[in-house]
């Protein structure tokens, strides 16, 4: 069984030699019967920024630290192999926790879903568009944004997982969408390929503000924020009045042992702004409801999704550490098997 194992705590980037990669014998055999536990095999591993805070010795957020030595977990998408759980059977897909190896027993199995099988729908999906970040963008935009048709709205980290859906959401919501991104590629694709009114490449603006109001010279109404620090104190100089922001991540203060002070919260004041950070999971009730909506409208060709796939268990240390070089375009996924 092939795995990629946590080396240990780390501060600063990660680096590709913080992972490693091991090869150890496991009988792949269910423990004892009644044990309830599933044998999967692992197809799709899901790349997530939110994994860099695992990597720190650090109890106090809302999910633990990895375990040093140990194999790294993930949501990923996998088969069934074997099964002890009468809701499981073998041939079964699913998505959820799993580990970033070939094969893994799972015990925790209320927290995984079972895929419906669907031509239309490539299974790497679960992890994407239908799965973690997809869920993000949705409840992000409808429940802590609160958009208005016409509304003008900023999305950081545009084309990433979570942004490049949140800018086509609030396009069908029939919103004005400007996107930021990291390369000169990655603002093409926002613009002609996912359908963003504007987008900018942050990295070539010496001055965010000015930026911002070259993009909005009549203010943001909704600022969906994938990144924190500059952007974010930026965005605050731009909002409207009663404009509202969604705090989703801060990409750019993950790896920072001081994250950067921000200088322009009066602006929450003078102009009624609403800033709100979310989980995903707080919304989990919406689930049904979010994958009818969105795989409906990808059927109808109003979604698109970019997916960036690596090959293989062995690509997982550098798919994982591109992410904080926005070295992905689109959704990073580690394809470990296709079935
Ligand atoms: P992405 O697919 O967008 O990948 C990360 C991207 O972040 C990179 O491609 C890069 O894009 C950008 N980035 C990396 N370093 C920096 C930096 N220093 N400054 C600015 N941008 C940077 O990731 P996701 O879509 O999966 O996640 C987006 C955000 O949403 C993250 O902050 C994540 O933690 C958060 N999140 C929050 C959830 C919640 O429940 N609140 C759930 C899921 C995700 P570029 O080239 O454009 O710089």
């Amino acid at each position: 069984n092939k795995q990629v194992i946590f080396k240990g705590y780390i501060d600063g980037v990660p680096k590709e030699t913080d992972l490693e990669i091991k090869v150890t014998k496991t009988e792949l055999k269910l423990p004892h019967k009644g044990s309830e536990t599933i044998l999967v095999k692992n197809l799709y591993l899901s790349c997530d920024p939110y994994m860099r805070g695992r990597m720190r010795d650090f109890h106090g957020s809302y999910i633990p630290p990895f375990v040093p030595a140990q194999v790294l977990e993930g949501f990923g998408v996998s088969k069934v192999i074997d099964s002890d759980h009468p809701n499981f059977k073998p041939g079964d897909f699913i998505s959820g926790f799993t580990g970033w190896e070939q094969y893994s027993f799972i015990k925790k199995t209320e927290q995984l879903r079972k895929i419906q099988p669907d031509d239309d729908i490539p299974l790497s999906f679960h992890v994407g568009l239908l799965g973690m970040p997809g869920f993000t963008a949705y409840a992000g935009f409808y429940e802590v944004c609160s958009p208005r048709k016409g509304e003008y709205v900023f999305v950081s980290a545009a084309s990433g997982a979570v942004g490049q859906l949140v800018g086509q959401l609030a396009k069908l919501h029939g919103c004005y969408v400007v996107g930021s991104a990291g390369s000169k590629e990655k603002v093409e694709i926002l613009k002609n390929k996912l359908g963003f009114d504007e987008a900018f490449n942050y990295k070539e603006e010496s001055d965010l503000d000015a930026a911002l109001k070259r993009y909005f010279p009549q203010g943001i109404d909704i600022y969906f924020d994938n990144v924190g620090g500059d952007m974010l104190d930026a965005a605050l100089l731009n909002m409207n009045i009663h404009g509202r922001i969604a705090v989703c991540g801060m990409v750019s203060q993950q790896n920072l042992s001081t994250p950067k002070g921000i200088h322009n919260l009066f602006n929450l004041i003078a102009r009624r702004i609403k800033m709100q950070g979310f989980l995903q999971s707080d919304y989990l009730h919406l689930y049904p409801q979010f994958l009818e909506h969105v795989a409906s409208n990808y059927k109808q060709g109003k979604i698109l999704y970019i997916e960036d796939m690596n090959e293989g268990l062995e690509s997982a240390p550098a798919a994982f550490t591109g992410l904080f070089y926005g070295k992905n375009i689109g959704k990073q996924i580690i394809c470990v098997a296709r079935e």
